[in-house]
């Protein structure tokens, strides 16, 4: 009997664990968003929303609480939310801890690098520049590589499907909206935006070089 309790006791503990990882991972990355909007208010042009602009913020925030509440009721209430777990081996939930640690640093990193260009919805703002430096050297929308980053490792640290659905939709809705964006950055940049398409990749670095070096 007492092997079985000890592996049953290690499972209550990882648990805790995942839940303790989880909400610091949840945290930090409202913090970063929050600090941001905090230190570039002010900063920037203000910008001219309509009526459907600002349906389409209210969304985003509302899908954005969606998943904050799952993610609390994750930590604070996990019987709750039990129905929803997936049975996957305690390696990928450890991987997911891992993968979440590195996305924080770069969900960070691009906020610092757009500055006051960032903004929820796809807008040009008054006096908005080309960002070309920081991780947007090698990609055009490295924070939504950050967000999906984020989202897969949330999903395979919680082990539930309603977190994974949540980061899904997430995921979807920012890669969905990348064709757009670009027209819009081409629309305001013109060739500079062009030439800086052609040096790199849409979510990671270009892979060319590496594809030519292994020839
Ligand atoms: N898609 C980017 C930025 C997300 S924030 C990424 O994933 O990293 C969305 C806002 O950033 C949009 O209003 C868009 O106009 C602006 N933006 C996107 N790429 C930019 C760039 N290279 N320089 C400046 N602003 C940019």
């Amino acid at each position: 009997m007492e092997p079985v309790r000890a592996t049953n006791r290690g499972n209550v503990r990882n648990e805790v664990g995942f839940r303790v990882i989880l909400s610091v991972l949840y945290a930090l990355l409202w913090l970063v968003r929050l600090y941001h909007m905090r230190a570039t208010s002010g900063l920037g042009g203000k910008i001219l929303r309509t009526r459907h602009d600002r349906l389409r913020i209210a969304l985003i925030l509302l899908f954005n609480l969606m998943g904050a509440m799952a993610g609390l009721v994750y930590v604070f209430a996990p019987h709750r939310i039990r129905w929803a777990t997936l049975p996957t081996p305690t390696w990928s939930r450890w991987l997911g801890a891992a993968l979440g640690i590195v996305t924080i640093p770069l969900f960070f990193w691009t906020h610092r690098a757009l500055g006051s260009n960032w903004s929820a919805d796809l807008v040009i703002k008054k006096g908005h520049t080309l960002v070309t430096s920081g991780p947007y050297r090698w990609a055009r929308h490295p924070m939504y590589t950050s967000i999906f980053g984020f989202s897969l490792a949330v999903s395979l640290l919680s082990a539930n499907w309603v977190i994974g659905l949540v980061g899904l939709v997430t995921s979807i809705l920012s890669a969905a909206r990348v064709d757009k964006e670009e027209a819009l950055m081409l629309d305001e940049f013109g060739e500079e935006y062009r030439a800086y398409m052609e040096r790199t990749g849409r979510f990671l670095p270009p892979m060319k070089p590496l594809v030519r070096a292994a020839r």
